[in-house]
């Protein structure tokens, strides 16, 4: 018989006490330390890091305090990582480390803003994303005899695969819902009773629809918890409540990217997430790449301790967050990010002076009556400035007649509340495409200088 694996006390709050709660003064000598070390074994290994210091003029040893590490030591970001990958692919100069004598997994990102970058993980890697994942289930009360349904097939998504190796590693059943449709997710679901389930947002609502449809209602599913990932969704609000509504279950947020590994997880508090610190530096930096103080929205700059394959040094995230040093009412010290990732650099908008962020405005959109969550932001350029439009379904108890009324008061809610008046068009249920895994909401027409398409207005398709 297989040993079930050592798991901390049920009672446990924590799935490691001491690392969870460590003073900031405690924590903070573990980052020095840790990066000193991470700084001397990248430069060393991987020839871009070696060049990118050699040309910014510092060594290892010159960081003596995270103060130097965040002054004198550059940042990287996706575009650096592809092009030392173009010198030699797959890998190319960016590769540290790759040890034969482990197992490697090999995945790549989704390549949705160009080429993919390629993501070995050795088994160090993975295992120590698993705990990760472990942390967060533990947080919220997952324990050994729970069950956990994947609604993803078994491809390259790896924060997949790091559910998958969690659930062993904390004694917890899999279910997995790979290669097969949505009715038969359902129908998984109904018969094993996982008491788990990691999900897109969009696909966890599409679960819900299409169970809806066939007059099953999921509310009364065995599902108490959901994660949820790879888009945003978990930490806004009114996203987070249609899928508790639909679901019957505490939704929480599951944070990271597969070059950086896992990034942040829900805390009980819902809408925030925690860093994991153990094995992170989280640096929120402002446009001029200075930390920003408590309480304030920058950029999401990672550093990873434990991606030792392909290092991950001040990665820019391009995730914009707002960031608290310590001090959340569930006990962990670790840095929270209030309301999750509140946008990307790339996707901000500044509309007569005002900086806008798309998650912003969607969540500002789950409070309209009358509006369902079937949603499209468009931008784009107009003599210069950035314009900004809002297409909405309406839910299917509005009658056509409200339509104007609506889109009167949602463009008040805005106006009053983001500061800036941004056009809304209410359109007839069904007008906007449905996706299954990940819902396109956010078109920028800047990059191609055109204007948003014509909606199909009032018209069902
Ligand atoms: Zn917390």
């Amino acid at each position: 018989m297989t040993p079930r694996p050592s798991t901390p006390p049920r009672y446990s709050q924590y799935w490691n006490e001491y690392l969870e709660t460590m003073p900031r003064e405690v924590l903070d000598q573990h980052h020095l330390r840790r990066i000193q070390a991470l700084l001397r074994y990248a430069y060393d290994r991987s020839p871009m890091y070696r060049k990118l210091y050699d040309r910014a003029g510092v060594r290892p040893e010159d960081v003596r305090s995270l103060r130097d590490f965040v002054e004198k030591v550059p940042c990287v970001d996706k575009a650096d990582l592809l092009a030392a990958q173009a010198v030699n692919p797959p890998y190319g100069e960016l590769l540290a480390d790759f040890q034969d004598d482990m197992t490697h997994q090999f995945y790549m990102t989704s390549g949705s803003t160009g080429v993919p970058l390629q993501v070995p993980y050795n088994h160090f890697e993975m295992m120590k994303s698993a705990e990760h994942v472990a942390i967060m289930c533990w947080a919220v009360g997952v324990r050994p005899g729970d069950s956990m349904y994947l609604a993803f097939n078994f491809g390259i998504f790896v924060a997949m695969w790091m559910a998958y190796h969690a659930a062993f590693r904390m004694g917890v059943h899999v279910v997995s819902g790979g290669g097969v449709d949505t009715k038969t997710r359902i129908k998984q679901i109904k018969d094993f009773k996982p008491t788990l389930l990691f999900a897109t947002p969009t696909y966890a609502l599409h679960l819900a629809e299409v169970a809806r449809e066939q007059g099953e209602d999921l509310s009364s599913s065995s599902v108490k918890n959901i994660f949820v990932s790879g888009e945003p969704g978990g930490s806004i609000p009114s996203t987070r409540t249609a899928i508790e509504n639909a679901w019957g279950a505490k939704v929480y947020e599951y944070y990271g990217a597969s070059e950086t590994g896992a990034l942040g997880q829900g805390c009980t508090v819902q809408g925030r997430m925690h860093t994991f610190e153990q094995d992170l530096y989280s640096l929120v930096l402002d446009d001029r790449e200075r930390p920003v103080a408590d309480g304030q929205v920058g950029e999401h700059v990672a550093t990873s301790y434990i991606m030792l394959t392909q290092p991950v040094i001040k990665y820019k995230t391009h995730d914009l967050v707002e960031v608290h040093y310590g001090g959340c009412e569930c006990g962990r010290s670790w840095k929270y990010l209030q309301g999750g990732v509140l946008g990307r650099t790339d996707n901000m908008i500044t509309i007569k002076g005002v900086n806008v962020f798309p998650a912003a405005v969607e969540a500002l959109l789950g409070e309209i009556r009358g509006t369902s969550e079937h949603f499209e932001m468009h931008v784009w350029r107009e003599k210069g400035l950035d314009e900004l439009l809002v297409r909405v379904e309406a839910s299917l108890d509005l009658d056509r007649s409200c339509y104007g009324e609506t889109e009167a008061s949602a463009q008040e809610l805005l106006r009053h509340r983001a500061r800036v008046r941004i056009p809304v068009e209410v359109l007839h249920p069904g007008a906007l495409p449905r996706y299954e895994l990940k819902a396109r909401r956010f078109f920028d027409h800047r990059k191609t200088g055109t204007r948003p398409p014509r909606s199909q207005k009032g018209v069902s398709l």
